[in-house]
């Protein structure tokens, strides 16, 4: 097995509601810890970081006992504040203990297509960088309904860390799920699907295999996480899929190890 070369010092992690709920509703307390972990000996080792978290939602159904999300788009709203603050909590309980600060930035997707608010986001984010401050963005869901909604046309959280990303000039995407990376097709309906290594283009050909949510909290699918690795793809960055069950994964990534899919212009294993 070859080795992956990946220079990356600005990097976007988005971490999806699979990976922070347990199937049966309860919080993964697990991937809260080793998150906070690993991006807390990132950077400390200089790395500059933000993550996207997705999960309000699930850690507001379990914060109030319900076992399915309301039908109405206002009741998943006010779930979604709920969830939010208990999300927040929950990461900065965790990163407290490795003694990293984080601070809670809420975007919409169309903020950084006003110069002004654009301006203002980005001076937020690098303020919080040149501070050693791990920015946690998720959508305000108060005032936009994308994340929740993922019928849209705009989306959801995967195309709001491919946004940030972009906007960032980060060098890396890495998008963690409940599944190990990008297959040939849906794995959870089809037991001989075959894991794809690296995708240097996303065409037709991959959104045809790519299904939708696999989880009952899960959002997007695959299909969202193909349109952030196409606008990754687009202007030269690089994304890696992969399985966010031990987010410790990412070290393996950042070491150039043959782990989840690489989506990446140039083919960047050597043997
Ligand atoms: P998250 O909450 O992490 O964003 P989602 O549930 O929205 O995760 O998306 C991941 C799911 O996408 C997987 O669990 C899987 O069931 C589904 N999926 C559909 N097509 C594919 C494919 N071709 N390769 C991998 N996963 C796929």
């Amino acid at each position: 097995m070859g080795t992956r070369k990946i220079n990356a010092n600005r990097i976007v992690v988005k971490v999806g509601t699979s990976s922070l709920i347990h199937p049966n509703g309860a919080i993964n307390l697990e991937t809260f810890d080793q998150l906070a972990y690993t991006l807390s000996a990132l950077n400390n080792q200089g790395k500059e970081l933000i993550l996207v978290s997705s999960g309000a939602m699930g850690v507001g159904l379990n914060k109030m006992h319900l076992k399915q999300r309301p039908a109405e788009i206002g009741a998943q709203q006010a779930l979604s504040a709920i969830g939010q603050s208990e999300l927040m909590t929950l990461f900065t309980q965790r990163f407290d203990h490795y003694l990293t600060d984080i601070a809670q930035v809420l975007l919409t997707h169309d903020i950084f297509d006003y110069p002004k608010s654009n301006k203002f986001v980005m001076d937020t984010f690098n303020c919080l960088l040149k501070d050693n401050v791990v920015p946690v963005v998720n959508e305000n869901d108060t005032v936009a309904t994308d994340e929740l909604d993922h019928r849209t046309t705009f989306g959801d959280n995967d195309q709001l860390s491919a946004i940030v990303a972009s906007h960032m000039n980060a060098d890396l995407l890495i998008v963690l799920s409940d599944i190990d990376g990008f297959y040939d097709q849906n794995p959870k309906k089809f037991t001989d699907a075959h894991l794809i290594s690296e995708v240097s283009n996303v065409a037709d050909d991959e959104f045809t295999v790519a299904g939708g949510s696999g989880s009952r909290f899960g959002t997007g699918g695959m299909h969202t996480k193909l349109l952030a690795a196409q606008r990754m793809l687009a202007e030269n960055r690089q994304m890696v899929l992969a399985n966010g069950k031990d987010p410790q994964i990412i070290f393996d990534i950042l070491a150039g190890k043959p782990v989840g899919t690489l989506f990446s212009k140039e083919c960047v294993t050597h043997e």
